[in-house]
């Protein structure tokens, strides 16, 4: 086991990782922006070293310096988290070839994966359904013109090399292709570096199912259920829960051991979320994450397993020591996404926390690293906390849920406390009945129910 981990992040997974590792009897090093030194995983670290200025590039992408912070700490290993480095293939082979461990998958699994082309080709091969469109990147607009026309109308134009719903242009009638190809191409260009495209069938009315994969690289792959994050907002998540409301147990059983095959198939090791559509009836595969999740802890509250713990542990060589048989279901979970920004408008808030108390009691959890008297930089990811509660059934959950938000006291600075306790209260919430575009319609059209709205969509 390793005597020092390097935390290559900030705010609340930071917080979460460098918990993991206490409880592992591991040291840990804090990274941070000089916008961050007063950051709480800066004050509970064992060890912190400053990066450089506030820009990302500048500090939590700043790979040489980050580098020289695991050199002059003695670190062992270095966790990405998720976001910045996660899921950079170039930043686990320089950490890997100076030494450290890189707690995550193999560099090739992530370079696989992070081309959405062919994880796609991939994952079809080791027989998982994938949604349909083209297998290879456009080189024009004639050829996405051709293919567009083959799988039909609406279609969806999407980056390569794509994350955190950017790049990504739903497109009607091929008058709008032109368009749509120009817009992802340089958006795509500006976020990533690369204006690599493909096409495929846009699904809508749809849900997002996600499958939490264990792999432990020595032949021990299992599913840990399913997480129903279908609650979107400009194709953000923005609550999750688990089981999902829609599926059946016999699908459910079906969907997690058939990601499991083809993950075992990949020879893969570490944590992944195997991400699919799925329309009522059908799954299609969209993308492979090779990271922890944001919304990892609703697949804790249900399993009871520590996805960070198996993360250092499967890193630094210990096999998984359980098997799928042993894994125990229980009860259902949800997350609320909490971000510092106006519940109406979206515009973020940044700014001193004046005042804070935070919900407990049996089954609620809140990850976050905010505390009284901090103040949240204008610089990074607007989302500060995540309330995460557990209950035995799905409407216990709910009002334990409502519960948690009304006791959750945030001020200074407005949040998107106000809009989940808007949300939870909807029928359409309460039954279960929603898709990947419910939330907009939601934000757009007041409280009404919009399951109607969404039948006469479809
Ligand atoms: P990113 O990596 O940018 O998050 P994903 O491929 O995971 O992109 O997709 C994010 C979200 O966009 C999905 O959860 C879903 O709501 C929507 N989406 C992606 N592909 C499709 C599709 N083919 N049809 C309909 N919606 C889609």
């Amino acid at each position: 086991m390793f005597d020092k981990v390097l935390i290559a992040n900030r705010g609340e997974i930071a917080l979460r990782i460098h918990r993991a590792c206490r409880e592992l009897g591991i040291h840990t090093v804090a990274v941070h922006s000089t916008a961050d030194s007063e950051a709480m995983h800066v004050r509970l670290a064992d060890e912190s070293v400053c990066l450089g200025p506030p820009p990302p590039g500048e500090s939590y992408l700043n790979i040489p310096a980050i580098i020289a912070a695991a050199e002059i700490t003695n670190a062992d290993a270095v966790h990405p988290g998720y976001g910045f480095l996660s899921e950079n293939a170039n930043f686990a082979l320089i950490v890997e070839e100076h030494g450290f461990t890189f707690i995550g998958p193999s560099v090739r699994h992530i370079r696989l994966m992070g081309d959405k082309i062919e994880a796609k080709a991939t994952m079809k091969r080791a027989g998982l359904p994938v949604v349909p469109g083209g297998d290879a990147p456009v080189r024009s607009d004639a050829e996405a013109a051709r293919i567009a026309s083959e799988i039909g109308y609406p279609v969806l134009v999407k980056a390569a090399a794509g994350g955190g719903g950017r790049g990504m242009k739903i497109v009607h009638d091929s008058d709008q292709l032109p368009q749509a190809l120009a817009g992802a191409r340089a958006e795509a260009q500006a976020s990533f570096a690369s204006d690599i495209l493909y096409i495929e069938k846009y699904f809508d009315g749809v849900r997002h199912i996600e499958v939490q994969i264990l792999a432990d690289g020595i032949g021990n792959v299992i599913h840990l259920g399913e997480r129903d994050c279908s609650l979107q907002r400009r194709h953000q998540k923005v609550l999750e829960e688990s089981p999902s409301p829609a599926l059946n147990d016999d699908e459910r059983v079906e969907i997690g051991e058939q990601s499991a095959q083809a993950i075992r198939a990949l020879g893969y090791r570490g944590v992944g979320t195997v991400e699919y559509l799925y329309t009522g009836s059908a799954f299609y595969f969209i993308e492979m994450n090779t990271r922890l999740q944001v919304e990892h802890p609703v697949t804790e509250m249900v399993t009871g397993i520590d996805l960070v713990r198996e993360q250092i542990r499967i890193a630094s060589g210990t096999p998984l020591g359980y098997a799928q048989g042993d894994i125990a279901f229980s009860g259902h979970a949800i997350e609320c996404r909490i971000n510092a920004e106006n519940p109406e408008t979206f515009v973020p808030s940044p700014g001193r926390i004046e005042g804070y108390h935070a919900p407990g009691g049996l089954g609620v959890r809140v990850d976050s690293a905010l505390y009284a008297g901090y103040t949240i930089p204008p610089y990074y990811d607007s989302m500060i906390a995540k309330v995460i509660v557990h209950g035995a059934s799905r409407n216990e959950c709910l009002m334990r849920l409502r519960r948690a938000l009304e006791e959750y006291v945030i001020t200074g600075v407005e949040t998107s406390i106000p809009l989940h306790l808007r949300l939870i209260a909807n029928p359409d919430f309460v039954n279960g009945v929603y898709d990947t575009r419910w939330l907009e319609r939601f934000v757009a059209g007041g409280d009404k129910s919009q399951a109607s709205r969404s039948v006469a969509d479809a």
